[in-house]
Formats: C-alpha cells, structure tokens, sequence
C-alpha cells in the first residue's frame, strides 16, 4: 500500500502546486499598482547642457549699436538660471545667440563646452526647448497644440507633461479634454495656461536645455504657483534658462546673472544679491511682477 500512498500523496501536492500557480499567474497578470512616485519627466533621460558665453560683443547690424559689451557667465548642467535686468539690457538676446539665430561679432558662446560654431546647426536646434515670450497658441485641439513640439510623441509622453505642466486640471475641465478646441475658435486659455502649453510643446521635445522667456503679463495666483512648480520640477532634470520678470521665479533660481547695458554686473542667489547689488535690489523692490488675487482675463 505504501508507494500508492505516496503516489496519492504526490498527486495531492501537485494539484495544490498547480492552483498556486495559477493564482500567481493571475496576479502577475493584474495591472500594476499604482504607486506614489511621480512620473519620470520626459527629458529625464536627455543628458542636461551646459552653456557659456565668454566676453561676448553683439550688435543686431553693423549700422547698429552693440547690444552685448562683452558678456561672460556660465551656466552649469542642471538646475535653474535667471536672467534679470532693465528691459533692453539684452536678456533676450542671449537667447536668440544660443538658438544661433545670430553668430557674435567677437567671443565664443559654447553648449556643452563646445563652441556653438561647431554644432551641426538642427541637432543644436533639437537640444533647445525655447519658450518665447508670449508664445502663442494656435487653433486647433490643445493636442495638436502640444504635439507641435514632437508630432511622434505616445500618449504616455503627452500624459506625463501635461502633469509636470499642471495642465491636467484644465485638461479635465474642457469639454472635449485634450481634444477640445482652443485658441483662436476654440476654448480660451488663459496667460498663465498659454505659458504652460508652450512650455508643455518644448518638454515634448525632450529638450537638454529649456530657455523660458517669461511673459510679462499679470498671473494670478494659481496660475503663478503651477508655473513656479512646474519649472522647479523640469529644473530637477535638465538645465533651465528663464528671463524672469516674477519675483516667485527669481527666488528660487540656483543662480541669478543680473544684466544691466549689455553687460552682466552680478551673479548670485536672490540673498546673496538684495545685499550686495543696489540694481537687483530695486528690481527685487518695484519691478518684479507679483501675482495679485484677481482672476486673469483670458486672452487670445
Ligand atoms: P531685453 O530682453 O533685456 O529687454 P533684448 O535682448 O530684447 O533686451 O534687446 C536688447 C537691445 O537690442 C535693445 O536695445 C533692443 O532694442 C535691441 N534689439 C533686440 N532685438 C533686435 C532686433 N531684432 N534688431 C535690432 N535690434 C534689436
Ligand atoms: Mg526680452
């Protein structure tokens, strides 16, 4: 009798065995749990640039005055830069130089300490993510507004930058969610959440290199805060370059090169500055743009 039993008790074991495995093939099976942890940005796997301009002269024309007299600062892999000054001083500018929509007459600007002169002009085009000031929407569905930046963008990538970009609350809101229309026969957004899609269009692109002319026009303080947060968040991963006008924006830059006449006359912290630069002490004092509690007007 004995080796029947153990041949009973073989198959019992097998049959437990099996319903084991099967429950375990239904749980591998189960989608997974959702988890806390935010979702990776999607330049999170693009290596952050570095940018310097070294003892840079510009002017726009040879019959024109030079805008830069000399430029020199450098911006490390990462984090968050903030340029501030009078309106002229050429923050902009510096922009358009790294996009090499112009070369400088003298000096060297370099992406990654190689001079721009010698990149291949679309693959240093496909580094940049640049949101002009006042960048605009256009007709058509807050989609296609956002693929503009990367038409081969998945459904994933679009997802996770309309949350880094705190558009998901406006996405809910619409009729139609991201295929509602906006602009000019569409749903108007308002200036804070035109700033967010075109910054939402450039992280598409997976930028090494996010510069962010900052609109000048009011936001409120929802507004204000969601952009704040989203720059800090794209900060984190890759090298983020803002003509701020927002006192909420300089404050927490990790550096601040203060322009003044086409020259840079300080560079420091937000602290480190109020004390030691009487023109970004003024500029801190009545210039920056606060956000104000009313609602902002929708435009365009
Ligand atoms: P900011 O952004 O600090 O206000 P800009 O870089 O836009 O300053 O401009 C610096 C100077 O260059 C200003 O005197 C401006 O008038 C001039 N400027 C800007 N863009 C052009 C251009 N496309 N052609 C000629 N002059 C320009
Ligand atoms: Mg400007």
């Amino acid at each position: 009798m004995s080796p029947i039993q153990q041949l009973v008790g073989a198959i019992a074991q097998y049959q437990t065995g099996s319903a084991a495995l099967t429950r375990i093939q239904e749980a591998l099976s189960l989608p997974a749990e959702p988890t806390s942890r935010p979702a990776p940005l999607p330049g999170a796997d693009a290596e952050p640039a570095s940018v310097a301009f070294t003892d840079v002269r510009f002017r726009y024309a040879a019959d024109l005055p030079f805008v830069h007299h000399g430029v020199t600062f450098t911006v490390p892999a990462r984090g968050m830069t903030a340029f501030v000054g009078p309106s002229g001083a050429g923050k902009t500018t510096v922009f358009s130089l790294i996009e090499r929509f112009y070369d400088p007459e003298e000096g060297v600007v370099t992406l990654d300490v190689r001079p721009l002169a010698d990149w291949d002009l679309p693959e240093l085009r496909s580094a940049i993510g640049y949101v002009e000031q006042d960048a605009p929407v256009l007709s058509g569905s807050l989609l296609d507004n956002l693929l503009l930046g990367n038409p081969d963008a998945d459904d994933d990538a679009v997802r996770r930058v309309v949350k880094t970009t705190r558009l998901d609350g406006l996405v809910a809101r619409l009729p139609q969610g991201l295929e509602t229309l906006v602009g000019h026969r569409g749903t108007k957004l308002s200036g804070g959440e035109r700033q967010r899609v075109a910054i939402a269009r450039a992280l598409l692109r997976r930028p090494r290199l996010l510069m962010l002319d900052e609109a000048t026009s009011q936001l409120d303080a929802v507004n204000e805060a969601a952009l704040r947060d989203t720059v800090a968040d794209v900060a984190r991963s890759t090298t983020v370059l803002v003509v701020a006008h927002r006192l909420s924006t300089v404050t927490m830059a990790d550096r601040i090169v203060v322009m003044e006449a086409g020259r840079v006359r300080a560079v420091g912290t937000h602290r480190e500055l109020v004390g030691a630069d009487p023109l970004y002490a003024e500029l801190a004092a009545t210039q920056f743009l606060a956000a104000d509690d009313s609602p902002e007007q929708p435009v365009n």
